[in-house]
């Protein structure tokens, strides 16, 4: 264990160690020489105790140094200091490895050099929020190492605290996140090869069952087989509903969708949307109120009729029959907040944050048909047109979804 420091003076201890000491001269040399002699032995007590401390300092900056290694050099982390101007400053073992090249080519480089062409938009919109937004930022993008194998990687970054602008630097791990894209990519694989098989035999029963109940002798038999065959092509409804909803998902996650939007005025529009859906949706439950002023969204038409589909669905499962379901709407800035109103079951706080989950079910929703994706799907297609969507809901009382839309230019 190491000694306690002592903060005494080193003349001091010295001086101390020299009384302690065995040693003494044994002839006593006149008074001036014995006072040199003295001075000389304190001086290399002196110097036997800083030869001391100083091996003991090195001892500790030895194992400060492998535990800096440990952390910062070996971290299971690329640790990177970016310049203001995106450029490494600092760089950490584990960062050359995942980028396949070492520090000293690393230095000065610009970040974005790693980044793959198709990710350098989303590179740029990361660090222009990192300058500018003043809180940590993450993006997850395909990036490629200097002998060109191309990796998936996380980065998480923040502000590093500086005495003046000019000297601004950012702070930033660097992961590797390619296994999980890749068992990503296997979920939507999977998910999207059962959505089209289970459509095959869908299809097929669904076109057999008229002959079925063709081949039902006249009679008794018949009557009694038309509601078995009625419950049959329900259910055969249902399950089609959820294999294009499963089908949507998958697509909406592979990041493929593309949509196209187009000036498009909410009152006509909802109008003939309400005539057409009539059969999916209870349209004597809808009331609609815009202001005359409204403007019109810029929309993909079909994609805004899925999501409005969605929410008035929902707001029809989730809520008593003879209850009214609201739709509104009103300008807000350069958008147009589309609300969805409902008197049902509600959505309880520590729900609410989850419901736009993939998969993801209230308890108090589960007795009605439905896998958790309505939701999901809408997010993704608000989101595609470049809005929001949320929820503001009371347990008992109903449940109002609010999506934005762009004001068409
Ligand atoms: P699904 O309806 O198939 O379960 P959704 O993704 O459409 O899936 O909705 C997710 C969950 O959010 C539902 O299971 C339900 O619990 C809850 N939810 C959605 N809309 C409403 C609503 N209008 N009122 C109450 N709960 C709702």
């Amino acid at each position: 264990m190491p000694e306690p420091p002592d903060h005494r003076s080193l003349r001091a201890r010295a001086e101390e160690r020299l009384r302690e000491g065995p040693e003494q001269v044994e002839h006593p040399a006149p008074e001036e020489a014995q006072r040199l002699i003295h001075e000389l032995r304190v001086h290399q007590i002196e110097l036997e105790l800083q030869n001391k401390e100083l091996r003991q300092t090195e001892q500790e900056l030895a194992v400060a140094h492998d535990r800096y290694l440990d952390l910062y050099e070996y971290a299971p982390v690329g640790y990177l200091t970016l310049s203001r101007d995106g450029r490494i400053l600092q760089a950490n073992l584990t960062c050359e490895r995942l980028l396949g090249c070492d520090r000293s080519a690393l230095a000065r480089q610009s970040f974005s050099r790693f980044v793959t062409s198709d990710a350098q938009d989303n590179y740029h919109f990361f660090f222009q929020r990192l300058q500018h937004a003043n809180e940590p930022q993450t993006v997850e993008l395909r990036m490629t190492r200097a002998d060109d194998t191309p990796f998936w990687a996380r980065l998480d970054a923040s502000t590093q605290a500086a005495a003046s602008e000019q000297e601004t630097a950012y702070r930033m791990t660097l992961t590797d996140v390619t296994r999980v894209h890749e068992l990503q990519e296997m979920e939507q694989r999977m998910l999207y090869t059962v959505a089209h098989d289970l459509r095959t035999p869908a299809t097929i029963i669904k076109g057999y069952l008229p002959f079925l109940l063709e081949l039902l002798p006249e009679g008794e038999i018949a009557e009694e087989g038309r509601p078995i065959v009625e419950a049959v092509r329900r259910a055969l409804r249902r399950m089609d509903m959820m294999v294009n909803d499963l089908t949507e998902a998958t697509y909406l996650q592979s990041g493929r969708l593309v949509i196209e939007t187009r000036p498009v005025e909410l009152g006509p529009y909802l109008r003939e949307m309400l005539k057409q859906s009539a059969g999916v949706l209870d349209t004597s439950r809808i009331n609609v109120k815009l202001p005359t002023d409204l403007p019109a969204v810029s929309a993909d038409p079909e994609r805004l009729e899925r999501i409005l589909v969605n929410l008035l669905l929902n707001a029809q499962k989730y809520s008593p029959p003879d209850t009214p379901i609201c739709i509104g709407a009103r300008r807000r800035d350069g958008e147009v907040m589309v609300s969805v109103r409902d008197q049902g079951q509600g959505i309880s706080e520590e729900d609410q944050p989850h419901i736009f989950e993939l998969f993801f079910r209230a308890a108090r929703g589960r007795k009605a048909d439905g896998i958790g994706l309505g939701l999901y799907i809408t997010s993704r297609l608000v989101e595609a047109h470049g809005g929001r969507i949320w929820v503001e809901s009371e347990v008992g009382k109903g449940s109002t979804f609010y999506f934005t839309l762009k004001v068409a230019e």
